[in-house]
């Protein structure tokens, strides 16, 4: 059975997608997707030699080898230009996910779905993805085993989640705008630990430090909780 964030990931694929999961380390995804009928074909891309036997190996366990097909390299040099309408980034820092689709732009034809599970630093992907003309379809949060996990959806198109107003768009950037607007329990208690984790940082520096952009985002984060409450 797959976690809870991962489901909520393959929740968002299309029935019927040509899947490519980036940094697949067991392949766990693509053979659940294809064990639900959900897809046919996936690709499952591993940059290391270690996760990319780990996959081939799952991949034989469940018999998929003819579906699933497990490529070394890093993150989208492993597809051919278009060949995936679905791509899967999960469990992986926001900043390497937004370098892989940076690197990796000459491999989407734009129709692709992308489904992006950045464990911190979303604001990273979120504005590789407003750069980029992708614009955010969904964000869910998900909280399990104690971590919370944030997931971005996005297909080629006009943004329509952000705002027109400049300094709001660049809050709406870093908390997420959909996430922001919703606010589920699991995003409250997500800005709490954050706002502990910055409190602590800028209790540990020095006077005369760089400390007004830590300041004005411990602030930001104090007025998003005090509107929720
Ligand atoms: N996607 C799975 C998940 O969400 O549970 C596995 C996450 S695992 C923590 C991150 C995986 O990404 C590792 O197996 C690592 O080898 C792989 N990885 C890191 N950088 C990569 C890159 N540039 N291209 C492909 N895979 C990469």
């Amino acid at each position: 059975v797959l976690d809870q964030r991962l489901q909520k990931v393959v929740s968002y694929i299309p029935q019927g997608a040509i899947l490519a999961d980036i940094g697949s380390d067991h392949a766990f995804v693509p053979c659940f997707c294809i064990q639900q009928q959900k897809i046919e074909r996936a690709i499952a891309g591993e940059v290391n030699e270690g996760p990319m036997e780990a996959a081939k190996g799952q991949v034989a366990l469940v018999g998929l080898e003819s579906q699933i097909d497990v490529r070394l390299g890093s993150g989208l040099s492993v597809l051919k230009p278009g060949e995936a309408t679905a791509i899967t980034i999960a469990g992986m820092g926001g900043t390497l996910i937004a370098s892989i689709l940076e690197e990796g732009k000459d491999r989407l034809s734009g129709e692709e779905r992308l489904i992006l599970q950045p464990n911190v630093d979303a604001v990273d992907v979120r504005k590789w993805l407003l750069t980029n003309s992708y614009a955010l379809l969904s964000e869910a949060i998900v909280e399990e085993n104690g971590k919370i996990y944030e997931i971005l959806v996005a297909e080629r198109g006009d943004e329509t989640l952000y705002s027109e107003d400049e300094t709001t768009r660049q809050w709406e950037l870093f908390f997420g705008p959909q996430l922001m607007r919703e606010r589920a329990p699991e995003f409250i208690e997500k800005w709490q630990i954050e706002k502990q984790k910055r409190e602590y940082i800028l209790a540990q520096m020095k006077q005369g430090q760089a400390t007004e952009v830590l300041s004005e985002k411990i602030e930001a984060i104090e007025r998003l909780i005090q509107k929720m409450e």
